[in-house]
């Protein structure tokens, strides 16, 4: 977190955490998140992607670095998740997620050979997700909310 500095800067912090949610909540818990988020982060030039998968969230926050981190803080005192983890935080050149102030996807079972592709067999851990791994799986999310929302228009 100490790589964030400079209020001119694009930045991007990358996290995950453990949903402290029941599972019959999940979906209601998440949209209201979303809710507020794009309600929030729109103000502040935010933007980003949050995965909820098999028990933890993965999110991406893009924007200034003083709006990523004072969000960022309001969101770790969220009681809905605990044990949250910064994998990445740092200046950044580009927006890879600039499409959406948030979206939210869980990961379905038509998903989980791309899950299964990124974790060459393995499951995902949010323990194990480095800087590079966390990124390319919000990507590839990002690749399949993308084709979803078009074939939704078409
Ligand atoms: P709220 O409790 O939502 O509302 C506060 C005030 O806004 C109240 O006065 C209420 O009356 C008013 N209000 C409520 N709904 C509306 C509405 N529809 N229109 C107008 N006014 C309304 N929060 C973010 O902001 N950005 C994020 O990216 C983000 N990511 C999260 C990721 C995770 C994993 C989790 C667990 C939470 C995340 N949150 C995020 C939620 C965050 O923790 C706070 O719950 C949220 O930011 C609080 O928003 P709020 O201050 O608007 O409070």
């Amino acid at each position: 977190m100490s790589q964030i500095s400079g209020s001119r800067t694009l930045h991007r912090l990358v996290y995950c955490s453990r949903q402290k949610v029941l599972p019959a909540d999940l979906e209601h818990e998440v949209g209201a998140i979303v809710r507020a988020s794009i309600r929030n982060n729109r103000d502040l030039g935010l933007t980003g992607l949050l995965l909820a998968h098999n028990g933890w969230f993965l999110q991406s926050l893009e924007g200034g670095a003083a709006a990523v981190m004072t969000t960022y803080r309001r969101i770790l005192d969220d009681p809905r998740h605990e044990s949250s983890r910064v994998i990445s935080a740092g200046p950044i050149e580009k927006r890879d997620f600039g499409d959406w102030n948030m979206c939210a996807r869980g990961m379905g079972a038509a998903d989980d050979a791309i899950l299964a592709t990124l974790s060459q067999g393995g499951q995902i851990e949010c323990e194990t997700l480095t800087a590079i791994s966390a990124l390319r799986l919000l990507k590839a999310v990002r690749g399949i909310q993308a084709r979803t929302e078009a074939s939704a228009l078409a």
